[in-house]
């Protein structure tokens, strides 16, 4: 017991980099909740007896995950939120986080408003990165379900915003809805922008809706992509690729997407040389924090400080940020192994 409790907090203590992982989907339950009181907003159905988010199935947690962030109005909210999800991460190791912000939830993806709400995430990221050593960029994703349309006006928000701290795009919501290619205008203004691309696939879609993402939206990184695992062919396109796989194992558990984590493909995914990475996409949702995934690879594949160091490291080479950002990162890397 002893020795397991020793090797938890081994691994709490390791440093982190996150890829994956949604602002809003990230808010603690009782942060939420608190802002609902303050704005006497009733959100009682979202929430169990004991304040945990409650869902049945991907399309009611989607509602509800909307549901929370209905209390989310001003760049106030945001720039709260923004230090309640970083002190958070920063508490389980995390030394970067990429979050992706959709400027839909941010005024309507008005590009005036937008830089309003930009400008207070960025203020409370950096006194975070002052007090706890974490640092934040944002990758723009406009909502599938919310079709093209939408996404070209979160795309011009991106590209009106791209820089140092706004470094990426990407495309989030229902897989099923709509295709890659009814995007491509929206992902071809934000590459244009200077902006690094990834998108959700390959976890409700099968292998071939990552070969569209790859093809029609032509990205370094996947959001998910476990199910690429269903054509060895497409795997080993990954691996000679080069594209990283932002894989969110405790999230595709509680989603049902696999039964259990021993028969996640992850381990298999790394085997066969794909760059897979470790991340929590909505970490209250799935009941789960970094902390928590590396105990839990630790026990269902025997994964060492060795093998954490090396997914460490590919985070830190497909992260979007720029290269300064990484040399300050990898001696944080260095100095802690
Ligand atoms: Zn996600």
């Amino acid at each position: 017991m002893r020795e397991d409790e020793q090797r938890r907090s081994e691994l709490a203590a390791l440093p982190k980099l996150e890829l994956h992982l949604h602002h809003e989907g990230a808010a603690p339950p009782a942060f939420i909740r608190q802002l609902a009181h303050e704005k006497r907003i009733d959100l009682h159905r979202i929430f169990d007896e004991r304040g945990n988010y409650v869902y049945d199935d991907f399309v009611h947690f989607l509602s509800v995950y909307e549901a929370a962030t209905e209390v989310l109005k001003s760049p106030e909210d945001f720039a709260r939120l923004t230090t309640a999800v970083l002190e958070q991460s920063a508490s389980h190791g995390v030394i970067y986080s990429e979050t992706f912000l959709s400027p839909d939830f941010c005024g309507g993806s008005d590009v005036g408003a937008w830089r309003e709400y930009l400008h207070a995430m960025q203020e409370a990221a950096d006194k975070a990165e002052r007090d706890w050593g974490i640092t934040l960029r944002g990758v723009i994703t406009c909502i599938r379900h919310f079709g093209p349309e939408k996404a070209k006006r979160a795309a011009l928000c991106a590209a009106e915003t791209a820089g140092d701290w706004i470094v990426g795009f990407g495309i989030a919501g229902d897989e099923n809805m709509g295709k890659p290619k009814d995007f491509a205008w929206s992902f071809d203004m934000a590459r244009e922008a200077g902006l690094k691309l990834t998108a959700h696939a390959g976890e409700w879609g099968g292998p071939q809706s990552v070969r569209e993402a790859l093809d029609d939206l032509r990205v370094a990184r996947i959001g998910h992509g476990v199910r690429a695992i269903e054509d060895l062919e497409l795997v080993d396109r990954l691996a000679e690729e080069g594209i990283v796989l932002e894989v969110c194992p405790g999230s595709n558990v509680q989603l049902g997407v696999y039964p259990d984590l021993r028969r996640h493909p992850i381990e298999m995914l790394r085997e066969r040389g794909v760059k897979v990475t470790v991340s929590t996409d909505d970490p209250p949702f799935f009941h789960t924090t970094m902390s928590k995934e590396y105990e839990d690879l630790h026990r269902a594949f025997g994964w060492d400080e060795e093998i954490f160091g090396s997914i460490a490291a590919i985070a830190l080479d497909a992260a979007f940020c720029d290269a300064t950002t990484k040399e300050n990162l990898r001696k944080k890397l260095e100095t802690a192994a």
